[in-house]
């Protein structure tokens, strides 16, 4: 018999579990926030697993194996110095090495580095790759800086991180803030430093080392996601107006894969607003903006005067109708009003293209109104996956083709659809991918750790 078997106990269980991890991560809202909505899903599932509980597997999980953080000492173009904070949390490495991005953004703190670790840990292993949970970061705003400021920032980032970081070890990759510019001049310091030319990064650029679609995977795994829940449901995109948030990687290639796929996109945003182009955002549209954000390096509000849109200045986009929606900029994006917003509205499906854009209230009215949801630990794992390909093309020297590799990415996110069903699939025909997604993420690590004792 279970210690929590019935549904009062496991929500006791659940609370006390909860106030723990407050009690010992101190003013770490997104972090407690992430472990609450894994946790509430896999406590009513290890109910009656008793041995899951035996071995205080989530506690184990809860807690990082190890963070490292670091003075990251720059000069400026005038001459000044400036200081930084660097981190690395190496989350859970029970499947494969640490793996997960690296953010340049000034909100970065610990506790956004601690929830995006702890998500990592159960994305990668959704994926069926063999690859642990981490994730890092520094406080340091690239945004204004000149290429030689950001590439000093990047070498003296480097200078401590490459203690931490091996192929076989931690293989960080880019988010938010950290793109290919940002890679180069990382990889560049790890093989100056190391004098080893390996695999520790990923999202390489294709002369060293790099993989083919890397960069459009996450936008487009969050876009095939949402096209396999439209075909268990017989529908499609044809036809379907949607509306984005973003205009960095991940939402510039769901524009283009959505347009692929016969929807219609007729927003974009960045931390200053967003555009509304009722006639729809193409494929020279779409180039354009890819140039402003990343050539330019320029505010979305340019498009509103470039293409006759409007400009809605510090306004988010859920408040335009739309048939589906696909947060693609950063987390907490999505209040509970937007979410209802957009239920009002008739939306009827939300893929989840950033890392845990919608806060709890807005997951559980998506939830009460049963529409479409595939949160971001499912939906854009086609990033990591990709990334977990480029690691094993590295350690074999070889390049795998597009072909080859818009192939196993497609494979990898229908795999990823068909394991949320299995898990969550709730008998009157509604799945619920929340609950599916985390409870296959779970347990995958939570056996491997199972197999590995007390360690
Ligand atoms: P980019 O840096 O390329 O783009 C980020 C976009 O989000 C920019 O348009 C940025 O606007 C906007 N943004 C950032 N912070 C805020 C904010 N506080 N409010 C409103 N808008 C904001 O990052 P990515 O596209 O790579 O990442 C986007 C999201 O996807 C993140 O949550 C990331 O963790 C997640 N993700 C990314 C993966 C990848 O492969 N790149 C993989 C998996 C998840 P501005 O220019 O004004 O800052």
């Amino acid at each position: 018999m279970s210690k929590i078997s019935s549904p009062e106990k496991t929500q006791e269980y659940l609370e006390r579990f909860i106030a723990g991890v407050k009690k010992r991560n101190p003013g770490e809202p997104e972090f407690h926030q992430a472990v609450y909505e894994v946790a509430h899903s896999i406590f009513s599932y290890i109910a009656d697993k008793p041995h899951y509980h035996d071995m205080q597997i989530v506690e184990r999980m809860a807690e990082p194996d190890r963070i490292i953080i670091f003075r990251v000492c720059w000069e400026d173009d005038e001459g000044n110095i400036r200081v930084n904070r660097g981190y690395r949390v190496q989350n859970n490495n029970a499947i494969g090495p640490y793996k997960g991005g690296i953010r340049f953004h000034p909100s970065v703190t610990l506790s956004i580095l601690k929830f995006l670790a702890f998500e990592q840990t159960f994305k990668n292993s959704l994926t069926g790759l063999p690859m642990g949970g981490g994730k890092g970061g520094a406080d340091f705003n690239p945004k204004g800086k000149s290429n030689n400021e950001v590439m000093r920032f990047c070498q003296s980032f480097m200078t401590t991180l490459f203690h931490h970081i091996g192929p076989d070890l931690d293989v960080p990759a880019g988010d938010i803030g950290v793109g290919a510019r940002e890679i180069g001049y990382l990889f560049g310091q790890y093989k100056r430093l190391t004098n080893q030319f390996v695999g520790i990064l990923t999202g390489k650029g294709l002369e060293y080392g790099g993989s083919l679609i890397r960069t459009e995977a996450t936008g487009y795994g969050t876009v095939y996601m949402m096209e396999d829940m439209l075909a268990l449901k017989k529908d499609s995109f044809e036809g379907k107006v949607c509306t984005v948030s973003g205009s960095g990687n991940v939402a510039t290639y769901a524009v283009e894969k959505i347009n692929h796929l016969g929807g219609k996109v007729v927003t974009l945003s960045d931390s200053s607003g967003y555009v509304h182009d009722a006639d729809g955002i193409d494929a020279d549209k779409l180039a354009w903006v890819v140039d402003l954000k990343t050539v330019k390096r320029g505010r979305i509000s340019e498009y509103a005067k470039e293409f006759k849109a409007t400009f809605h200045e510090g306004k988010r986009p859920w408040e335009v109708e739309c048939d589906l929606a696909f947060p693609c900029a950063t987390q907490n994006e999505v209040s509970g009003d937007e979410a209802r917003t957009l239920i009002k509205n008739g939306c009827i499906g939300v893929s989840e293209g950033a890392n845990m854009p919608t806060v709890q209230d807005g997951i559980d009215a998506y939830q009460e109104a049963k529409i479409l949801f595939a949160p971001s630990k499912a939906a854009n794992a086609g990033g990591v996956a990709v990334s977990g390909l480029e690691m094993s093309q590295n350690s074999a020297r070889i390049s795998w083709s597009e072909d080859e590799l818009q192939k196993l990415l497609r494979d990898t996110m229908q795999g990823i659809h068909d394991k949320c069903v299995e898990y969550g699939e709730e008998g009157d025909g509604y799945v619920n991918y929340l609950k599916g997604s985390n409870i296959a993420g779970f347990v995958k690590v939570a056996d491997a750790m199972l197999a590995y004792g007390v360690v």
